[in-house]
């Protein structure tokens, strides 16, 4: 039996092994949610002329001087510019003022544009209820992206605004690295899947959707495969039809038992075995090895850690073949509601619940059992605590640091 290997040392020889797959050009609407393989650059100012920020009247800062509620300046209106307008002909002349919509160019010879609600428009001239300054209500060309600047880089996760912003380069089409395709394999002789008929001793398969349901989750493409049953025969049977994919995920079958054969099979087949144990609670039987491209995890069957140990590591891998450079989930510090005593030696993820008190500050407590086969308890938790290794009891009231789930963020 491998040495248990600590948590950080187990995922930098998992990421090692985990290489971007190839890139593909896609239809820029579908890509959210993928990550860019181009560095883009753009080509155009965005917006590409100055163009007025409110509805109102454009005109020259100077002529508004001294305007106020009860001595309003009045200026002759010239000219209309509607959104969308453009013509080189209107320039504002001195003493004067032009409608103008939201969006639409700012004349020649205009520098500033008062708001609607600020004025009052009477038969053909309109009275400023108070003075502008140089600038004011003007968005200017380039103001969020100048011609030739790098707007996207590569590694970086495209979401909704980079969608927008992608439109508004008018990229129909980018380019993406590859989503990996995962095989998701249960076993176990007492595993029955949903709608089939169960006898007593037998329980419910779930460890395939909630993997199935992470694996999409963060962009990958999932493959149930089915049960294995615990044979050696039947367990190879399934690694080796699935051979085809990115990555090959077992749940169950890790641990001592005389019926858990998924490391007996990775052996025999000659995958290269790096991780048997990690230091963690739950989650400490996980296997990892790879053959080849393919990377192949055994987690364990327990509901909560398989769930844990995808998170902490499966995920992390795929975002890696995604091409993502930034892979940590988001951590912050919050005020422990509880104690809680841990023996020292591996790192524990406690289930748990934060919410901000009434002055804002983040409290954290725990969503109560956490053996590990409670998986109501993770549908609870919208956090994981992380104790330390060395870290035996945590008092009420103390700072913990916790690992956020079940968010949309990755
Ligand atoms: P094992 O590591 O195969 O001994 O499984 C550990 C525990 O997890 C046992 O109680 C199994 O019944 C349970 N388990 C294994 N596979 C699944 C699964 N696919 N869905 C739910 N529970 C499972
Ligand atoms: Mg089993």
């Amino acid at each position: 039996m491998q040495k248990m290997i600590p948590v950080d040392e187990a995922l930098n020889i998992m990421l090692r092994c985990a290489t971007p797959l190839p890139s593909e050009t896609i239809p820029f609407l579908d890509a959210a949610g993928r990550v860019l393989y181009d560095t883009i650059k753009s080509e155009i100012d965005v917006p590409p002329l100055d163009n007025s920020a409110m509805d109102g009247y454009a005109v020259r800062f100077e002529d508004t001087r001294g305007a106020e509620k009860n001595c309003p300046v009045k200026l002759c209106i010239m000219d209309e510019i509607k959104a969308g307008d453009f013509s080189d002909s209107i320039t504002l002349t001195p003493g004067h003022a032009i409608r103008i919509m939201t969006g639409a160019p700012i004349p020649r010879g205009a520098d500033s544009v008062i708001p609607v609600e600020d004025t009052t428009e009477e038969e053909d001239h309109v009275l400023l209820f108070r003075s502008l300054k140089k600038n004011e209500n003007i968005r200017f060309a380039g103001e969020d992206i100048q011609s030739g600047q790098i707007v996207l880089k590569q590694g970086d996760m495209l979401r909704s605004a980079h969608v927008g912003l992608l439109a508004s380069l008018n990229y129909e089409q980018v380019q993406v690295y590859g989503r990996p395709s995962v095989a998701v394999i249960s076993t176990g002789n007492e595993v029955v899947d949903v709608g089939s008929p169960i006898r007593k001793g037998q329980i419910r398969n779930s460890n395939a959707y909630t993997l199935y349901s992470e694996i999409k989750k963060y962009g990958a493409i999932p493959h149930y495969r089915g049960i294995a049953r615990d044979t050696f025969e039947e367990t190879k049977k399934m690694f080796q039809d699935s051979l085809e994919h990115d990555i090959i995920i077992t749940t169950g079958g890790v641990s001592m038992g005389k019926y858990d054969f998924v490391k007996n099979v990775m052996h025999d087949m000659q995958i290269d075995v790096k991780i048997e144990t990690i230091a963690m609670k739950p989650g400490k039987p996980v296997v990892f090895g790879t053959r080849g491209n393919t990377l192949f995890f055994g987690l364990p069957g327990n509901p909560v850690s398989t769930m844990i140990a995808f998170i902490e590591f499966v995920r992390p891998v795929i975002l890696r073949m995604m091409g993502m450079r930034q892979l940590d989930k988001p951590f912050v510090n919050a005020v422990c509601d509880e104690d809680i005593s841990k023996k020292p030696g591996r790192r524990h993820y406690i289930r748990a619940f934060f919410y901000a008190d009434t002055n804002g500050d983040l409290h954290v407590s725990t969503t109560g059992p956490q053996g590990s086969g409670i998986l109501r308890s993770m549908t609870q938790a919208n956090c994981l605590i992380i104790l330390p290794e060395t870290v035996e009891k945590v008092h009420k009231g103390e700072k913990v640091r916790i690992q956020l789930i079940n968010h949309e963020e990755i």
